[in-house]
């Protein structure tokens, strides 16, 4: 077997290890990045960017068929087509650019990436099996970067029509009819989707609402878009599994007696995602477990020395931009520099319609932190720019601590505001309080005023409410 040392191997090239060997490598670290399919990971291939390409497909042809009966500003289409196939491709297009794009960024900074499966021996050494045969590894460092996989319902397993997200990515047409198990992130991301394009959508949720983790007010007109869409959806059930009889879903309501049986053409299972931990010879390391997940420090480092762990193998948030961030500082750590995983803020967006960010404290959680809160929001039904884009459903919302002014924590509901979670993190980071909101100069006309305008009431003198 070829015998390598490097100084630092890690594994898995998702958002997390690709950074990671990225970073090393500009600091002048040795790296070598495994991967057993292609950079990337979950977030590229069959995650983040293929699901917001599905998004904008979805948005585009329900926007033109919207108009079949003309808009309000007199436009009006008629015989909007789409060819699902060329959207597929078109998606996976994108996905192929930024995939040869990570393995070109490797390249540039002179990291190596190995495809093939990597299986740890010991703390600094891994056999990797690969086109080129085995190779054994040994490093001073070892990053485990192996991501997560969707989780499955032991009475509904993957198969058949019971499908994943990674297969709603890439179906060869739109469903007819769907049932989605779960309205977390990827069940409404995709659900709202594939309704957009024409399936007929009903969505099981065990608790009693939607998005469970984000609060009420937020979710509200995500509900109401869903209504308008005509997405059914079942809060309080549970998927009980196939029917012998005809292969409908079963579902038990709240407080029901019977089973409802949904008759549909796909049933996608989206009820979180669980770390992959098992078949990597990690059990050989005996490291500290935080449940299913690998524990580790606020420097990412786990019970073994040397050997760290980043991304979503390390629990919540499973973000791709948390991920990457722990990447980031682990091998400027390795490089020997002083770092710790302490940010003020991991926004969070869901890209539903209308899309939600959540920036650090919820008015709840501050209070339940202590916080003598002031909480103002500003509607864009006032904001000229979400007039102007035909959408003014949502708002923004600052809490801030009453005493001192310190903003705590920035949410909104509405189209594009993803594009404001950026700005939201940034004044948290900044540790920014009410007043510096409100004196910076915001552009007109923009959504970002409504951020501009809640910091103004929350002072008492909102100038456009
Ligand atoms: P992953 O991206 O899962 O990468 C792990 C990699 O390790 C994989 O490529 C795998 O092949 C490799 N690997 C595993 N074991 C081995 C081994 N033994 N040897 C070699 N290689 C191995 N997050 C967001 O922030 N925004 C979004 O909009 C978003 N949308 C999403 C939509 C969907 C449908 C899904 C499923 C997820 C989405 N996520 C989103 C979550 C995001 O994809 C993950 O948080 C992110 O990919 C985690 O990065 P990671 O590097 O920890 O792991
Ligand atoms: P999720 O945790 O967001 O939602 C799962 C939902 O399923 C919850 O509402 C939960 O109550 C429900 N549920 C659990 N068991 C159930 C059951 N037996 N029957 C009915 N409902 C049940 O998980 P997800 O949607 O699968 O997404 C997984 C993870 O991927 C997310 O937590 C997130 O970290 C990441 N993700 C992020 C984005 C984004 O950032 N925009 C998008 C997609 C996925």
């Amino acid at each position: 077997m070829e015998e390598i040392v490097t100084k630092l191997i890690v594994i898995g090239g998702g958002p997390g290890g690709y950074v990671t060997a990225i970073r090393a490598s500009q600091l002048g670290v040795p790296t070598i990045l495994v991967e057993e399919t292609q950079p990337g990971g979950t977030c590229l291939n069959i995650g983040c960017i293929p699901s917001k390409a599905l998004i904008h497909v979805a948005e585009a042809y329900h926007q033109a068929r919207s108009r079949e009966a003309q808009s309000p500003f007199g436009l009006s289409v008629s015989g909007a087509q789409l060819d699902f196939g060329k959207s597929i491709a078109w998606k996976d297009g994108i996905v192929a650019r930024l995939t040869s794009g990570v393995t070109g960024l490797l390249k540039k900074y002179k990291a190596a990436l190995l495809i093939g499966r990597a299986e740890l021996i010991d703390g600094k050494t891994v056999v990797v099996q690969s086109a080129t045969g085995a190779k054994r590894i040994r490093a001073e460092h070892v990053v485990i970067a192996t991501g997560s996989r969707p989780a499955a319902l032991p009475n509904l397993p993957f198969g058949d029509k019971v499908i994943s997200s990674t297969e709603a990515l890439s179906l060869n047409g739109v469903p007819a009819s769907l049932a989605i198990v779960g309205a977390g992130y990827i069940g409404l991301e995709l659900g709202t989707a594939l309704a957009k394009l024409g399936a007929s959508v009903t969505v099981v949720e065990a608790t009693d609402k939607i998005l469970p983790t984000w609060d009420a007010e937020l979710t509200r007109p995500v509900a109401a878009r869903l209504e308008a869409l005509g997405i059914r959806v079942l809060t309080g059930a549970r998927a009980l599994g196939l029917s012998t009889k005809d292969g409908s879903l079963e579902v038990l309501e709240n407080g029901a007696v019977h089973a409802t049986a949904l008759s549909v053409d796909r049933i996608l299972v989206a009820v979180g995602r669980r770390p992959r931990t098992e078949g990597f010879g990690l059990d050989r390391l005996d490291l500290d477990m935080d449940g299913s997940f690998i524990r580790v420090d606020d420097r990412c480092m786990t019970s073994m020395r040397d050997v760290w762990a980043i991304g979503d193998v390390t629990g919540e948030p499973m973000l791709a931009h948390r991920a990457m961030a722990q990447g980031e500082m682990v091998a400027e750590l390795i490089a020997g520099r002083r770092r710790r995983f302490d940010p003020a803020a991991i926004p969070a967006v869901c890209f539903t319609d209308p899309e939600i960010v959540s920036a650090g404290l919820s008015p709840a959680d501050a209070k339940a932190a202590g916080h003598e809160v002031v909480v103002a929001t500003f509607p864009f039904v006032a904001n000229g720019r979400a007039m102007t884009q035909d959408d003014d459903a949502g708002f923004v919302r600052v809490v801030a601590n009453a005493l001192d002014e310190r903003v705590l924590g920035i949410q909104a509901v509405g189209r594009e505001v993803s594009e404001l979670s950026a700005t939201f993190g940034l004044a948290l980071e900044m540790g920014a309080r009410l007043q510096d909101i409100a004196a910076t100069i915001h552009t007109h006309p923009t959504r970002g005023e409504a951020l501009q305008e809640a910091a103004l009431r929350a002072l008492g003198h909102a100038l456009h409410l």
